[in-house]
């Protein structure tokens, strides 16, 4: 079966993939994970003013219009001192979408004068699946011709602190800034802390907000091909 990942962000597309497949084991060989952009979708407008909106809008977006299974997520990093921001306006904070570097100077500007152990954030995903349902018969709606069945969203937290400035080149976005609570192993055995971007894949993963939230939809994406 196929299940539509509604991004457009292939990058994205590996880490869900990545998450997904190892939790599903031996039904991740029925599960064909596609990207929306390879499909050529419309990357919709996110006006949800929730991560669980934004998330179910952009799983939507695609089950209605493909009549296929849709994983999406929405995320974003929450910063206590500043009263919750950026949190969905993350990938937007400095202006441009997506504009890691500028995001990151902005924030660290913001709360330059905040003392250390008052820098606590959190970066929370919320992750959905929508089922569609049948072929609308009326033929109205033509670029969405499915109705939905059923709509899963889950949510998943990184609690951590903000350094001063940046440390590691993996990941994306706040990482360089960022230093989980939940360390792995060898970081751990070494009494050191490490930032997102000096962790592997595997090891953010296994403490992400993404990972989590996606994690948690595996025995709705499971009983699909079951
Ligand atoms: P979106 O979920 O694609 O809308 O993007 C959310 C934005 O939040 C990203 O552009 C990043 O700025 C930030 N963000 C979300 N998850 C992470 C993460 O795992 N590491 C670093 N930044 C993240």
């Amino acid at each position: 079966m196929q299940i539509v990942v509604a991004t457009h962000n292939e990058g994205k597309l590996v880490e869900i993939r990545r998450i997904l497949e190892e939790d599903l084991g031996a039904d991740a060989e029925n599960i064909e994970l596609v990207s929306a952009g390879s499909l050529h979708l419309p990357d919709p407008v996110e006006t949800g003013v929730t991560f669980q909106e934004n998330a179910l809008l952009k799983a939507r977006a695609v089950a209605i219009r493909t009549g296929l299974p849709a994983v999406a997520d929405d995320s974003g990093l929450i910063v206590d001192v500043m009263g919750n921001a950026p949190g969905i306006l993350s990938a937007r904070w400095a202006g441009a979408h997506g504009h890691d570097k500028a995001n990151n100077a902005l924030l660290l500007a913001q709360i330059e004068d905040i003392p250390d152990d008052k820098r606590t954030a959190r970066f929370r995903c919320a992750a959905a699946l929508v089922v569609p349902g049948e072929r609308k018969a009326d033929g109205a709606d033509d670029d969405k011709p499915y109705t939905i069945a059923s709509e899963t969203v889950e949510v998943g937290e990184m609690p951590g602190v903000l350094l001063r400035a940046p440390r590691g080149a993996n990941g994306f976005g706040y990482d360089p800034l960022f230093v989980p609570n939940d360390q792995p192993q060898r970081a751990v055995d070494a009494g050191e802390k490490l930032t997102s971007a000096e962790m592997e894949p595997a090891e953010k993963n296994a403490v992400s907000h993404r990972g989590k939230a996606l994690r948690a939809l595996v025995a709705s994406i499971e009983a699909l091909v079951k």
